[in-house]
């Protein structure tokens, strides 16, 4: 591969670099995707909620952002589906916004106005689609459920499986012709004040344009492009458990306020997350005081799955950026390098649109949607 020129180059195999290179390569782009496949990796951890509309949490920047991200969903999915890419997981569940305890009483209150404001001034969904039910109807959609002092119900949330996802992604994009390379992006290749390829595993590789979807380790490329990624792993634990002969295939998405959710899969399965450990540095390994908490926090809220069985637990470095918004592309002052990533918690709802309009940039085309508030510039400090 030595001296090969490629029109396109993404680091990164996560969502976000799969789903770069697979609009890369949908628009006609002579790409590779260059991937080491760390121990950590966010994507194939995630819990693949997708439901900005009962998000309360974010700045209204996210949610703006996370509705159009949100909007463009079932059309990539669709666009997967007519390829035969593989199944991804993705359905319509629903979800309920719960409090339980007197201490959640107040943030419910306040998540229900932020939720139905914001449903307000988008005109959507509509009120039969996202609404208040009783605790009883609560019980009867998610069966586990604690006893609730209020319950909000979102009937058109989707989860996807990010896994399943990614691997569609990918195998779509291999389809359309992506070269796929597994190793590591030591360094760029740089001509002034431009990139101009990468080095993997000592080639020399060039590519018009690079898109750096590292998730986590994406900070490591700050120093030679002269800047500051403030992108770092915030770890996240989550709990796969079973439950014998019970049909949850039906069943809603939970979240209440201590931090945590739950997400039944079809084959009999909650999934329950998830630990947010700032600060936990490159460490994707389970900890006792994490897995308490996913446990304590599910039969907290749904006791009900006191006799579930432990089926797996899965450890994730999600790409935090300083701000919690995600960082999105170029980079001032050095052509032909593109960032895509710093998502955090919620890549798999944001991903397939920031890497659509990433695409976008490095195919010299005006995304569609401004950028700007999620560029580097907004923390850009020059370092060299
Ligand atoms: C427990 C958990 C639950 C979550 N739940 C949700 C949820 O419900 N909803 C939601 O929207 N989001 C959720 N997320 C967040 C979401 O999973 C992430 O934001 C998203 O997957 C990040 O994708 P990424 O591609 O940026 O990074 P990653 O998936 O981490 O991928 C980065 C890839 O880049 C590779 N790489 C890095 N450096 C190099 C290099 N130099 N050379 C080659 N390859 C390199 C790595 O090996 C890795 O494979 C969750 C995350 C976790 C951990």
């Amino acid at each position: 591969m030595d001296g090969t020129r490629f029109d396109a180059a993404v680091i990164g195999g996560g969502l976000l670099g799969t789903a770069t290179a697979y609009h890369l390569v949908s628009a006609g782009a002579r790409t590779l995707l260059v991937d080491r496949g760390d121990a950590g990796r966010a994507t194939d951890a995630g819990a693949g909620i997708l439901s900005p509309e009962t998000n309360s949490r974010d700045s209204d920047a996210w949610f703006d952002f996370a509705a159009e991200a949100a909007d463009y969903y079932p059309t990539l999915i669709e666009r997967l589906r007519d390829e035969q890419a593989g199944d991804t997981g993705f359905a319509r569940c629903g979800k309920l916004v719960v409090a339980v305890s007197d201490d959640e009483v107040e943030p419910f209150g306040r998540a229900r106005r932020i939720i139905f404001e914001r449903r307000q001034r988008r005109g959507r969904p509509k009120p039969d689609d996202l609404h208040e039910i009783s605790p009883e109807d609560a019980r009867e959609l998610f069966p586990p459920l604690a006893r609730v002092q209020g319950a909000i119900y979102s009937r058109t949330a989707a989860r996807v499986d990010g896994r399943l996802l990614n691997a569609a992604i990918l195998a779509a994009a291999e389809a359309r012709g992506l070269v796929i390379r597994t190793g590591s992006v030591e360094r760029l290749l740089r001509e002034g004040d431009a990139v101009t390829g990468l080095v993997v595993d000592g080639e020399r590789i060039h590519a018009g344009a690079v898109a750096i979807a590292g998730g986590a380790w994406s900070e490591a490329f700050g120093k030679q492009l002269g800047v500051s990624i403030p992108v770092a792993p915030q770890r996240g634990q989550i709990i796969h458990l079973g439950l014998r002969r019970t049909d949850t295939s039906r069943w809603p998405m939970v979240s209440a306020f201590h931090e945590q959710y739950m997400v039944p899969w079809p084959d009999s399965r909650v999934v329950a997350g998830a630990t947010r450990e700032t600060g936990s540095g490159f460490a994707p390994h389970t900890t006792t005081a994490g897995v308490r908490v996913l446990l304590e926090e599910a039969l907290r809220v749904a006791p009900g799955l006191a006799d579930a069985e432990i089926r797996e637990i899965r450890v994730g470095l999600r790409p935090l950026s300083a701000d919690g918004l995600p960082v999105l592309g170029g980079v001032s002052g050095v052509a032909g390098v593109f960032l895509a990533t710093g998502h955090g918690p919620s890549g798999l709802t944001l991903g397939l649109y920031s890497a659509k309009l990433v695409a976008e940039q490095m195919l010299g085309l005006a995304p569609a949607t401004d950028l700007t508030p999620f560029s580097l510039a907004r923390f850009t400090r020059r370092t060299t």
